[in-house]
This record gives C-alpha cells, sequence and structure tokens, in this order.
C-alpha cells in the first residue's frame, strides 16, 4: 500500500488476493431460464407468470417453493419432479452462460484454482463435466452432505480445495441470502455477480461488503489478476 492510500484506521497491510476461486453454480455459470419454463409448462401457466410470482417471492425474502404454490395451488412439487426432471433433461451447452467458460479457462491460464461448487443435486456434477468447462475440483451440495446458507457448506469448499484458510478463496455468487452472506460470515472473499432473479432483485446483508461486485464474469479474470499484483495497480478490487 503506498503512502497516499493510507489510512489511520488500517491495521496493516492487506491480506494477499484470494488465490482460489469458487463459483455457484446456477445463475453464475448455468442459465436456468429452462428450469423455470419447464416448471411453468408442467403447472399448466405462462413461463412469464411463473417468472413474475417468482420475482414477488424473490422480493418478499420467501422461498421459491411459495411462488409456485401461489399459481399452482393444488400440484404437490415433491411429486412433479421427477417428470420435471425428465422434461428438463439436466445441464444442456445451450444453458452456459456465454462467458463462463472463457472465464474458467482464464482463470486456471493465470494460475487459479477453480472449484465449481453449488446447492444441486448429486447428477449435475456429471452432467456439468459432461459440458467440458475447464475446473479444478467439484462439487455439489448434495455430495457435500450440506447445503448453503449451511456454513459446513464452505468447510466442504475449503477442504476440497486444500486450504484452511478460507481468505485464499473468492466465492462467485448470485444470491445474498445463500452465498454472499454464509461465505463472507465464513471468512472468504465475496464476488457478488448480479444477474439473475436474485442477484438483480436481493439486497446485501447489512456489515455485509462483497469484495467485488459484477454484472456478467467476462472482467473476473483480469480483476482478479489487478488484485494479485497488488494496490499500486488501479482498479484492482472494489
Ligand atoms: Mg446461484
Amino acid at each position: 500500500m503506498s503512502a497516499s492510500d493510507a489510512d489511520p484506521g488500517d491495521l496493516g497491510p492487506e491480506p494477499p488476493a484470494p488465490s482460489i476461486v469458487a463459483f455457484d453454480i446456477g445463475e453464475v455459470l448455468i442459465d436456468e431460464t429452462r428450469v423455470v419454463a419447464v416448471w411453468a409448462e408442467l403447472l399448466g401457466i405462462s413461463p412469464f407468470t411463473l417468472a413474475a410470482v417468482l420475482g414477488a417471492a424473490i422480493v418478499q425474502g420467501r422461498d421459491h417453493e411459495v411462488a409456485f404454490h401461489h399459481v399452482a395451488p393444488n400440484f404437490e412439487l415433491a411429486e412433479l419432479e421427477e417428470e420435471h426432471e425428465q422434461r428438463y433433461g439436466g445441464f444442456q451447452p445451450t444453458d452456459l452462460y456465454p462467458d463462463a467458460g472463457p472465464c474458467l479457462e482464464e482463470l486456471r491460464a493465470l494460475g487459479f484454482t477453480v472449484v465449481l461448487a453449488g446447492n444441486q443435486p448429486a447428477r449435475r456434477s456429471e452432467q456439468l463435466r459432461a459440458l467440458g468447462l475447464p475446473y479444478d475440483h467439484l462439487v455439489m451440495s448434495d455430495e457435500l452432505g450440506v447445503h448453503k446458507p449451511d456454513q459446513g457448506f464452505f468447510d466442504g469448499v475449503l477442504e476440497l480445495a486444500g486450504t484452511a484458510d478460507p481468505a485464499d478463496v473468492l466465492y462467485v455468487g448470485d444470491r445474498t441470502d445463500n452465498d454472499i452472506g454464509p461465505a463472507a460470515a465464513r471468512g472468504l472473499r465475496t464476488c457478488w455477480l448480479r444477474r439473475g432473479p436474485w442477484g438483480q432483485l436481493q439486497e446485501l446483508p447489512d456489515g455485509v461488503e462483497p469484495e467485488l461486485v459484477l454484472e456478467g464474469l467476462g472482467e473476473l479474470p483480469l480483476l482478479l489478476s489487478q488484485w494479485r499484483a497488488g494496490p499500486t495497480n488501479e482498479g484492482g478490487h472494489a
């Protein structure tokens, strides 16, 4: 840190930039539009209606099941899950956000360790592998046996990445309740990706300040390499 950056409140030099980048899956790497469209088809309503009601539930801080129950009170979602999975057919190449693959590839080329870890059923691991994304470690919450926002999920990510230092990991997620808040509470660095309905509509919990706030993954490799190079490089991180 240069003298001009010095702040009397500083407690010392900033810790080094993270060397491990862990990614949430839904709305970070995978566009979940088809998930909602298939549910709408099963419930006999338009995707537009389901998406709008889902957005209202998100704003109210309520679970997505509340939205589903609102539009289709006579359906038991649990009984439709297998049918949904069959129609959905798992992750497809067209579900990938276009910036996902290039971002992971660039991060690995820059020497960062890439982890893919989200709240997903175990079968999504194989589907993600089939998409050919570059990564070092991959695990779904069902395989860990613990789901976000439980801190145990982030413990599992640290163990998988082979570090005991949570500050060495940047967690990239779209949700403040499941991703940013709990990851920050566990001591990870965070990147809030403001895309998808949660990323657009949720707010940050009091006192939580992500190191990065982005609208896409395109800039992430450059920002991380600038962060790693140190504060003398302008525009490293927020
Ligand atoms: Mg997500």
